[in-house]
């Protein structure tokens, strides 16, 4: 179904044949999966995926330990304890954490004990300090208590042989402590896709650097660099070419990426190589997809590695980045595919239309979680509509749009809503 380079030459041209997202989507699915797993410190862990269970070597606590800061005694032997009835005790050792007091202790003797420290045979339970009184070598309890009071057991954190993290896990802070605490310095972590940016433009100026009037600044590699990140990707390289095929080929070419995203230059006018040389140097698979906006943006492999078009337009870069490319990185790293956007169901404030037989990605502001307001089409050059947007709508292929007051599906940018919950 690929054709060669020649023959897949559309640059002014136009595309014939658009592929529907559904397709796009089915195509990177069969293309990517988890990549091998590899060792990963405990410093370097946080938000990779697990690849195997983690089973605990050891009980945690290893020993019983006090809770409290006090005094270990024998449970029975403060009965009827209280502040008008003080019951001394003769204190015959100190329990620190990591230092225990190994001696033995006889009815009616207490062990000073810290939060921590392991507790000595003999005693079954632990008087707060608030409810003793000491000097040097003696003790007046004030509280009754029962047998195994503030004693934490052994294995009641993690039970030695149990499995308190299961493969498939994107790891949290908290499960790193708790690994550090089983004494596993490092885990085996799905590996991260490396992922090559090329971006492609003459008219291109990195920011902080001098431009002439009709030079544009560079949006796309903060863009997508961010979202690769975002996406648990390692950014391989960044690249920065002219629209010489030559260059871009070469760039194309090389080993060591997972992934390659290029931008710009990925549509049919006649500086757009990228396109003409995927086809030459690996296969062009899809060029041409039937949603709005990034309708021109296009995918293919290069000895097996996926390759994103996306176009130049930064709306449409996110947007192609968004549907196709990011799942892609995300199925590599083992991450679940879907967008890692939290979604809600809200009415909309007024209608949104939209033409059948294109998907559309369209931004839209809320209003608290009253309603959602779809924001006037602005084009794939007005970045900016995506920054005063709270979140989009996809408009499926087969739909004319929404109606006002219809419940449609929004995807919000961020993860921490800076709206109130209604
Ligand atoms: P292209 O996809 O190369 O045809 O570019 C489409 C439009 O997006 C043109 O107006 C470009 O100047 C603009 N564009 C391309 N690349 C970038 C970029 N990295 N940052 C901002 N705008 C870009
Ligand atoms: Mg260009």
């Amino acid at each position: 179904m690929t054709k060669t380079g020649s023959e897949q030459d559309v640059r002014m041209r136009g595309f014939s044949r658009r592929t529907e997202v559904d397709d796009f989507l089915h195509w990177v699915d069969a293309h990517t999966s988890a990549l091998e797993d590899e060792v990963v410190s405990l410093s370097a862990a946080c938000g990779r995926v697990l690849a195997t269970d983690i089973v605990a070597q050891l009980d945690v606590p290893e020993f019983d330990r006090s809770a409290m800061d006090g005094y270990a005694v024998q449970a029975e032997a403060t009965e009827g304890a209280g502040d008008y009835n003080p019951i001394a005790f003769h204190i015959v050792g100190h329990a620190w954490p990591g230092c225990p007091y190994e001696g033995s202790v006889p009815t009616g003797a207490a062990v000073r004990i810290m939060t921590g420290a392991p507790v000595p045979a003999g005693v079954n339970a632990v008087v707060p300090a608030e409810y003793a009184k000491a000097s040097e070598s003696r003790v007046e309890v004030t509280q009754a208590v029962s047998s195994g009071k503030h004693i934490g057991r052994k294995g009641e954190d993690i039970k030695q042989g149990s499995c308190p993290l299961y493969a498939g896990r994107i790891l949290r802070p908290q499960d790193l402590g708790l690994i550090a605490s089983l004494g596993i310095p490092a885990v085996q972590g799905v590996r991260r896709p490396r992922v090559r940016i090329l971006i492609t433009g003459n008219e291109l100026v990195p920011p902080g650097k001098p431009k002439k009037l009709y030079e544009i600044y560079d949006a796309n590699s903060s863009l997508l660099q961010a979202l690769v990140v975002r996406d648990g990707g390692e950014i391989e390289s960044l690249q920065h070419c002219v629209d010489d095929p030559n260059a871009i080929a070469q760039a194309m070419a090389a080993s060591g990426a997972d992934v390659i995203l290029i931008s710009g230059g990925s549509s049919v006018g006649s500086e757009d190589h990228a396109p003409r040389l995927l086809a030459d140097l690996g296969q062009l698979v899809i060029h041409g997809v039937a949603m709005r906006p990034s309708s021109p943006a296009g995918a293919g492999l290069i000895r097996g590695v996926p390759v994103f078009l996306l176009p130049g337009n930064p709306v449409s870069c996110l947007c192609a980045y968004d549907f196709f490319a990011g799942r892609a990185i995300r199925r590599l790293g083992g991450l679940p595919p879907d967008w890692p956007y939290f979604s809600r169901h809200l009415r909309l404030s007024r209608k949104l239309v939209s033409d059948v037989g294109r998907v559309d990605y369209c931004r839209v502001r809320l209003d608290g979680l009253a309603s959602v307001e779809p924001l006037a089409l602005s084009g794939a050059s007005i970045l900016s509509s995506t920054v005063r947007a709270d979140g989009f709508v996809v408009v499926p292929s087969a739909s004319e749009g929404f109606g006002q007051g219809e419940e449609v599906c929004v995807y919000l940018y961020d993860r921490v809503p800076h709206f109130d919950e209604a």
